[in-house]
């Protein structure tokens, strides 16, 4: 039994690298796509439930509390304050491109002005990073060019 592991591990490893990428588009929906085409619009919609008035964001078709539909949108923000953040100091590799990104960067944990309970998670501008704290006050900043896509919205900045 001994003698075996031995010669098992004796034997040389054989590996393959794979990066595996499968290119496709989703419909996003009406619900979705509202929030998309509000980020075309430098806005932020969020779905407000009927029955306990809590707004969603990003908005959501059901209320997970109530368990009902919840298609009335409502504009939120467009600025927020921090409920919470993380800054990561060590990068894992990208699994798609095994690129390690550029540290430190955010996450971001924002309540948009209007929203009840949701937070919204994002990132800061990396020059805001040594600035940030809870509480703190934030604004959208967008991208010049803008599609309907969550690459809309650039970062939140602090606001004063
Ligand atoms: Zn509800």
């Amino acid at each position: 039994m001994a003698e075996n592991i031995q010669k098992i591990a004796a034997e040389e490893l054989i590996s393959i690298q794979v990066i595996n990428s499968i290119d496709y588009s989703f419909s996003t929906g009406p619900i979705m796509g509202k929030w998309f085409q509000g980020l075309k619009e430098k806005k932020f919609y969020a779905t407000k439930c009927p029955s306990c008035g809590r707004t969603m964001t990003p908005p959501r078709g059901c209320c997970a509390l109530c368990v009902v539909r919840s298609e009335d949108f409502v504009e939120v923000g467009p600025k927020g304050t921090v409920v919470n953040y993380d800054i990561a100091y060590y990068a894992s590799p990208d699994p798609l491109t095994g690129k390690v990104r550029k540290t430190p960067y955010s996450a971001l944990f924002v309540m948009l002005d209007g929203s009840a309970r949701d937070i919204f998670a994002h990132e800061i501008k990396d020059d805001d990073i040594p600035k940030l704290k809870r509480g703190v006050r934030v604004r959208p900043v967008w991208n010049e060019v803008r599609t309907g896509s969550i690459h809309d919205l650039l970062y939140f900045e602090i606001d004063g």
